[in-house]
């Protein structure tokens, strides 16, 4: 039997034959000056253990995979009362539409579009002083990076690049459903999604979801084992924007994408996953990145056909 190491770089190597295709984000320019042929992915078990292969440990933005964190504190800090803000379906639209939060009355359909984001960030942004760096700190402490920072240059070609963004913050505003002034909203909203981070640092700091909520790196739980729950629950059905059926289907995980390239997949119990390759399909998801994550779906699948269930430990995680 291959060791966790050895899994880990052969999924790697097997999924680099999906490089190639694809294509950045280049509606931020910022992230158009990526090479789409990097290519990364780490897991960290629920003991702690890192395996990773490729460049898991180079620095990316994570855009939408904050969309985690910033839910994960609105719902510490406000609980349910955030669910009269934002609704918990899938949208089945593009995560930047605008149609559909025109048609139900300025409410997006989920935290994981960018209306919710907006509308989640709008919350903080009443419960913090500032809320970008308390996010940036949470970061650093749940991945145990202190190292963590906002990208500045990829924040500014976002804020340049707003028209759309601010046509769903001035929405919802309009529907009376924001309630802080729409730039201050908007530049804490594009801080967030400008944090750079390693594959490394986000399996790391996602590993809460795989653990019922207690965080490695903090030695305590960061959420109760309900609201990962929840939380994953979100991730599997509205995490891959409009393609988050298709993706559920081939791999059963609940996960979180960002235009950077990055997904975060969580096997709930076990382990946190993040693999990271710019370049994307029409959805937005990352090509390689969801490829990778369809084989490790597969090899767990015949392994726990293979394995009985009481010698899972064989699997060293
Ligand atoms: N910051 C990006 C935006 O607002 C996030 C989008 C994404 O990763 N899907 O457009």
């Amino acid at each position: 039997m291959e060791t966790m190491q050895q899994w880990v770089e052969s999924l790697e190597r097997r999924a680099r034959a999906r490089l190639g295709i694809g294509r950045v984000a280049d509606y931020i320019p910022a992230l158009a000056e990526q090479d789409p042929d990097r290519f990364g992915i780490a897991l960290c078990s629920n003991q702690g253990a890192i395996y990773h292969a490729g460049e898991a440990q180079t620095p990316f933005s994570i855009q939408s995979i904050a969309k985690v964190l910033l839910l994960t504190l609105a719902l510490r800090v406000q609980g349910d009362a955030l669910w009269t803000r934002v609704g918990r379906n899938p949208s089945g639209m593009p995560f930047n539409s605008l149609a559909q939060l025109e048609a139900e009355g300025g409410k997006p359909r989920n935290p994981f579009i960018n209306a919710g984001a907006i509308a989640v960030t709008d919350r903080l942004v009443g419960a913090f002083a500032t809320p970008s760096k308390h996010l940036r700190d949470v970061a650093r402490r749940l991945s145990g990076n202190p190292k963590i920072h906002i990208d500045e240059n990829v924040q500014a070609s976002e804020w340049q690049h707003r028209a759309r963004n601010a046509a769903m913050a001035y929405l919802m505003q309009a529907f009376g459903h924001l309630d802080n002034d729409v730039d201050t909203v908007l530049q804490t909203y594009f801080s967030c999604c400008a944090l750079s981070m390693s594959c490394v640092d986000l399996a790391r700091a996602f590993n809460f979801l795989a653990a019922e909520g207690h965080a490695l790196s903090l030695g305590e739980r960061f959420v109760s084992p309900d609201l990962a729950r929840r939380i994953n629950a979100l991730l599997f059905t509205c995490g891959m924007y409009d393609a988050a059926g298709d993706f559920a289907y081939r791999t059963g995980l609940p996960a979180k994408s960002g235009v950077g390239g990055g997904i975060v997949a969580i096997v709930p119990g076990r382990f946190s996953i993040c693999a990271w390759s710019p370049a994307l399909d029409e959805r937005g998801n990352s090509v390689a990145a969801q490829h990778v994550l369809e084989l490790l779906a597969d090899d767990l699948g015949r392994w726990s056909r293979a394995i009985p269930s009481d010698s899972m430990t064989i699997m060293n995680i």
